[in-house]
């Protein structure tokens, strides 16, 4: 693998230009040939009602009859009449790009998501799309924010439940199970195609009881046991309700570190701990037993097919070994580190990041005796691992098209997205090398995203000490000292960035969106108008210059920056407020409306404009919205002498009976402010 990035993944229709891929080119160009049309199945009698149950984090050795220290009874179960791989793999590390493979197929290198919120292509036929078009009746229930509708996988789904209680990053397999039980309920007579994912081993751990005191002190397996609970109820109603035979796959996306080979969770790494999973099916067709030969979870797509009656190639019902792939491209796309790749062929695993690691994973499982002096690897599992692209950096989407809310959604869950793409650096250190960074990093990027910057800084400092030229910890310090007001500090970082990226636009937006925050506001314009004119839709540039045009007084022009970046991004509550204000300034009367309306639509009860919105609906006569909107402000209100004089107003104009008992009153709790208004209003007067 060459350490300089080669051509991102080629969209659907564009063949990459590989070497001798003769084993794997297959499964990283997409599948001919879209959804549609019926193809050649059998009678729909025989078509299988199939149920997909993905186990998110979950490692291979913590389920089924071999695990240790945890009994999952529900599993095991259905493994005593199926089909169990010992040997299966993710494609990488991370929930989306994992769960992308199931759905199309192909590794990440294929379908292109190498990271988490990086939304799946729209050309990208997904398994869905195919059971639906062949008359299948299709549901998902996911149990993360990592899957949103918003992140690609829902096309093809008659019914895709993503729904997480307000404030919450994910739900349990309880509630989940309860809601898919609803949808295998119905009365049609079509075969169903049901997905649902679990998240509850994910970090952080918390089983609910009985699991909690079950597993004190191993709190990981209480959740894979409390999982495993869910897990025999959803196939249990789904056997028994779902109509025709039924087949069942059960696959982890990936494992979790444990402390393994210095990872506490996923996403870094490619050893056994986080990419062997379970993989389980059960069905029409399927003989049942333990396989040894290494398979790929990316192989659900071609089995579900298979069942459906769209076609066998690839299905995991039959035997076909081949060199089983999986990259981890994480610490590489947003630190700069080496890329890394696997192949894995009988009982041979190699592992390139730089150097290149082989170990026999049947006798080794732990992984602790490097073989790459000795052991005779295969010319196609060479080749395999030398062919897989590696993303190239400059084509590496940010995060940034995520709103503030969202981001902080994903950072509880662990997910932070890079400041910037990194770099391509001559030192760029292997990742099992930087584990101790591992932890650090998570956590002073979550602090980062709550905005919690004095916390942060420590732990930034730490990591550049390690990793001098990591630009995003260098970005991330630069913009925590500017937030907490320590200039010096701030343009000292910021010219450390500059020297690790001189050519770098995400170092010059993060320094204007520095300047813009103090004394040094003006020397923000040039620099945001020359990165706006070159990237128009660059967004933390828009969202600076947004701030500058309104600190200029040219409203107008910030209300227009505003509205970009609202259609390239859905606004959050704190964005639709913003607007609202700007539109009040420049006396845009229906557009403020409109906004703070999105905004408490958004909110709920957490809205605190309501004063500013019967105002408005004041200024517009409309006067029962103003009176609704006014009658929502809380005693506890800073303003809320003001409230009362103002629905005292519309009293007067609705005529209401009770008007004068609301003169009185704003009279009696009037302050300094209120108290010459109420004087001079004409409407008070008798
Ligand atoms: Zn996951």
């Amino acid at each position: 693998m060459r350490a300089h990035p080669r051509p991102p993944a080629a969209p659907p229709g564009i063949v990459i230009a590989f070497g001798a891929l003769a084993v794997s080119a297959a499964a990283l160009l997409p599948a001919c040939g879209r959804a549609a049309g019926p193809a050649p199945s059998p009678s729909p009698v025989e078509r299988p009602s199939i149920l997909l149950v993905t186990l998110d984090t979950t490692r291979a050795d913590a389920i089924g009859p071999e695990a240790s220290g945890v009994d999952t009874p529900a599993f095991n179960a259905l493994a005593a009449r199926g089909r169990r791989f010992r040997q299966a793999y993710a494609t990488a590390p991370e929930t989306l790009p994992s769960h992308a493979s199931m759905m199309t197929g192909l590794y990440p290198a294929g379908h292109g998501v190498h990271q988490n919120a990086r939304p799946l292509a729209a050309a990208y036929p997904v398994l869905a799309e195919a059971l639906r078009g062949a008359g299948y009746r299709t549901g998902a229930f996911v149990s993360s924010f990592v899957l949103a509708r918003r992140f690609g996988l829902a096309r093809g789904f008659d019914h895709y439940d993503d729904g997480l209680a307000a404030g919450r990053a994910e739900r349990g397999a309880a509630e989940t199970t309860e809601r898919a039980l609803g949808f295998i309920g119905g009365a049609a007579p079509q075969p169903v195609f049901l997905w649902v994912h679990y998240f509850d081993p994910h970090a952080p751990y918390l089983p609910p009881e009985p699991y909690r005191t079950r597993f004190a002190g191993r709190p990981y397996l209480g959740e894979v046991a409390a999982m495993d609970e869910q897990l025999g109820r959803l196939a249990a109603a789904f056997e028994q309700r779902a109509p025709g035979p039924v087949a069942i796959v059960i696959a982890a996306d990936h494992g979790e570190g444990l402390g393994d080979h210095g990872e506490t969770q996923h996403g870094n790494l490619l050893y056994q701990s986080t990419m062997r999973v379970p993989l389980l099916l059960v069905g029409p067709g399927v003989p049942s037993g333990a396989v040894d030969t290494p398979v790929s979870t990316r192989r659900v797509f071609h089995t579900v097919r298979d069942w459906a009656g769209l076609g066998a190639a690839s299905s995991l019902r039959a035997d076909a070994a081949d060199v089983v792939l999986g990259e981890a491209m994480k610490p590489y796309l947003a630190y700069g580190w080496l890329p890394q790749v696997m192949a894995v062929e009988g009982r041979h695993k190699a592992i390139r990041a730089g150097t290149l690691e082989v170990y026999d994973v049947v006798a080794d499982p732990g992984e602790t005796r490097d073989l790459a002096a000795s052991a005779g690897l295969s010319r196609e599992l060479r080749n395999a691992l030398l062919d897989y692209p590696v993303p190239s950096l400059q084509a590496t989407t940010p995060t940034e098209a995520l709103g503030v809310e969202e981001r902080r959604q994903l950072a509880s869950l662990g997910y932070v997205g890079a400041a910037a793409p990194p770099t391509v650096r001559r030192d760029a250190p292997r990742p099992v090398d930087m584990a101790r960074l591992f932890d650090l990093q998570e956590k002073a990027s979550g602090l980062f995203v709550r905005e919690e910057y004095a916390a942060a800084v420590p732990l930034l400092q730490r990591i550049l000490a390690g990793d001098p030229h990591n630009l995003d910890a260098a970005l991330r310090l630069a913009t925590a000292y500017s937030a907490l007001g320590q200039d010096a500090r701030a343009v000292a970082a910021f010219e450390k960035a500059l020297a690790i990226a001189p050519q770098s636009d995400d170092v010059r937006t993060y320094l204007a969106l520095h300047y813009a925050r103090g004394a040094d506001w003006p020397r923000a314009a040039p620099l945001l108008e020359r990165i706006v004119a070159e990237s128009p839709d660059r967004l933390p540039a828009l969202e600076a210059l947004a701030v500058i045009r309104q600190r200029q007084g040219r409203v107008e022009d910030a209300i227009a920056l505003r509205q970009k970046i609202d259609a390239l991004r859905e606004p959050g509550a704190a964005e639709l407020v913003a607007l609202g204000g700007l539109a009040m300034q420049a006396g845009r009367t229906t557009l403020a409306i409109d906004s703070l309306e999105k905004a408490r639509a958004l909110q709920g009860a957490a809205f605190a404009h309501d004063l500013e919105l019967g105002v408005l609906y004041l200024a517009d006569r409309r006067f029962p919205e103003a009176r609704d909107a006014l009658d929502r402000v809380p005693e506890t209100h800073r303003d809320y002498p003001m409230a009362l004089f103002k629905r005292a107003q519309v009293s007067v104009l609705l005529q209401e009976p009770d008007k004068d008992a609301r003169i009185a009153r704003a009279r009696q709790r009037a302050d300094e402010t209120t108290r010459p208004l109420i004087a001079n209003e004409r409407l008070f007067r008798p």
